[in-house]
């Protein structure tokens, strides 16, 4: 008795399936000709980052395994409580590796005023210049005004971000990045510039922006010269940023 109605409950489930494919569809469409099945995407584990990312910044290991100083000396930044904070002065650091186009996940903290040292300027000031050129500006600019294409999340000089998503100081900040190279051809022509989109803490800020060249303080930026894949730079700007859980995805 009970198999019978655990039939008959499949046909039903079948017929409905069947009338409801023929309403949706009509009879003269096949659905199957709208499916692809080729190529399957490849599965990655997501947790605790994503199983085919670079972790460039997951423990203390990690920094002398893939950073270095800008002149290649050993980073002589502080690593303690899981995080890497610059010491200012000694310059910025360098990915050993170089990349093109990518997803970067960073998260970055500013020092609330007790952690600063005396002489202290009063913005934390670092940023993260992709390809050593385009940088993505790391500022503690909570309640603190500057001009907003320098805020925290521009596009320093060239794009304010959408909303100011940034947390107070001493909390951490998470951005999330995707990058496209610029393209140049066989003359060192630009062909393509580079474009970026940003998430700060989860909210977009940048959405798929062109980069109109390299970032200049003072002057109108451009593309000085054609170049491939090239490190992430963080910078040493005088300020007690510290930095944890990067991971790199190259696209
Ligand atoms: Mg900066």
């Amino acid at each position: 008795m009970t198999n019978n109605i655990i039939k008959l409950s499949k046909v039903s489930a079948i017929l409905i399936g069947l009338i409801t494919t023929t309403a949706t569809y009509g009879n003269k469409v096949d659905p199957k000709l709208t499916e692809i099945w080729h190529p399957v995407p490849k599965k990655v584990q997501v947790t605790p980052i994503p199983s085919d990312a670079i972790p460039l910044l997951q423990q203390a290991s990690d920094v002398e395994k893939y950073w270095q100083h800008t002149n290649g000396k050993p980073v002589n930044w502080i690593y303690e409580n899981d995080r890497l904070t610059v010491k200012p002065k000694t310059g910025s650091i360098v990915t050993k590796q170089s990349f093109c186009d990518m997803q970067l996940h960073l998260e970055w903290r500013a020092p609330i005023v007790s952690e600063r040292r005396k002489d202290a300027p009063l913005h934390a000031n670092s940023g993260i210049k992709i390809q050593e050129r385009y940088e993505v500006q790391i500022l503690d600019t909570y309640n603190n005004k500057i001009y907003v294409n320098g805020q925290a999340g521009s596009i320093y000089k060239q794009a304010a971000p959408l909303v100011d998503a940034l947390s107070p100081s001493g909390k951490w900040n998470t951005f999330d990045i995707i990058f496209r190279a610029p393209q140049f051809d066989n003359a060192g022509v630009l062909t393509k510039p580079a474009h970026i989109t940003v998430l700060h803490n989860g909210v977009l800020i940048q959405d798929h922006f062109e980069i109109e060249g390299t970032t200049m303080y003072v002057g109108k930026a451009k593309y000085f010269n054609a170049h491939g894949c090239k490190p992430i730079l963080l910078q040493d700007h005088n300020g007690e940023i510290s930095f944890r859980n990067i991971w790199l995805r190259e696209l």
